[in-house]
């Protein structure tokens, strides 16, 4: 399945590369597809390239991405065992935000990039991930919560879960200290993404799940999923589990 999978990617990537579709291309020196195991379960989307990402052509390289290591290293997940990815491939200018005609001609790449992963979870990172993935949501309330991903995103049967930018948690304590809260819960959530995929499997097999699951685990057809709130299994106790 990974060569596969690899290819496909490597296919998407050499598109982007030599991409025109938005102004971002004039400024940039590489544009950045993204990168990691083409079999993951789990997909982080940050926002855009920043100056060092565009100079090496990878995403997360810089100090944001020094702290999505960390954050990743919490649970003892390592770079290289997920997929990371950006809403826009190429870095917008003095580090602007990107703009709506920008994420949306870029919006192709990032959904067959979720074709081809077909991923249990998605994380976004930042608001401008979240508003690709949950539009509406705002990201003082939305972080740290779940709910199941739109299948016109490209990923067929996934949660998202939203998280805040590592350059916000670089900035402030406060939103540090959050984040490393959060980032304790992916586990359980890729646990209740990988069930909920099963359960979609196996019709039978989703019923009798339904009927003997535990009272503490959320119902598959709740849309929102609080999970700082008692639903959530202890994070504890999934990150115990051998997730990759
Ligand atoms: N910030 C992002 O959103 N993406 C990167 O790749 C690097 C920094
Ligand atoms: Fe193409 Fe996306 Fe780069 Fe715009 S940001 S030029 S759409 S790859």
């Amino acid at each position: 399945m990974g060569d596969e999978r690899q290819a496909a990617l490597d296919a998407i990537a050499d598109e982007v590369r030599t991409c025109t579709r938005c102004r971002l291309h004039e400024g940039r020196t590489k544009a950045v597809p993204g990168e990691g195991d083409p079999d993951t379960e789990v997909v982080f989307v940050g926002e855009g390239p920043g100056f060092n990402e565009d100079r090496e052509g990878r995403p997360f390289v810089g100090r944001a991405g020094g702290m999505l290591v960390r954050l990743l290293g919490s649970v003892g997940w390592q770079r290289e065992d997920v997929f990371i990815t950006n809403v826009v491939k190429c870095r917008p200018p003095d580090n602007r935000d990107p703009q709506p005609d920008e994420i949306a001609a870029c919006a192709p790449y990032l959904r067959r990039q979720l074709e081809v992963l077909d991923p249990a979870v998605v994380v976004t990172l930042g608001r401008y991930s979240m508003g690709t993935f949950m539009p509406g949501a705002r990201i003082g309330q939305a972080h740290g919560t779940s709910q199941p991903v739109d299948p016109e995103s490209g990923a067929a049967n996934a949660l998202v879960f939203a998280m805040y930018h590592p350059a916000a948690a670089l900035r402030s304590p406060g939103v540090e200290r959050d984040s490393f809260e959060d980032m304790r819960h992916v586990p359980s959530v890729l646990v209740r993404a990988r069930d909920l995929r099963e359960a979609d499997a196996s019709p039978t097999a989703a019923g009798a799940t339904m009927t003997a699951a535990p009272a503490a685990a959320p119902a598959p057809e709740q849309t929102t999923v609080t999970v700082t709130g008692a639903a959530e299994p202890a994070a504890e106790d999934a990150s115990q589990l051998t997730l990759f």
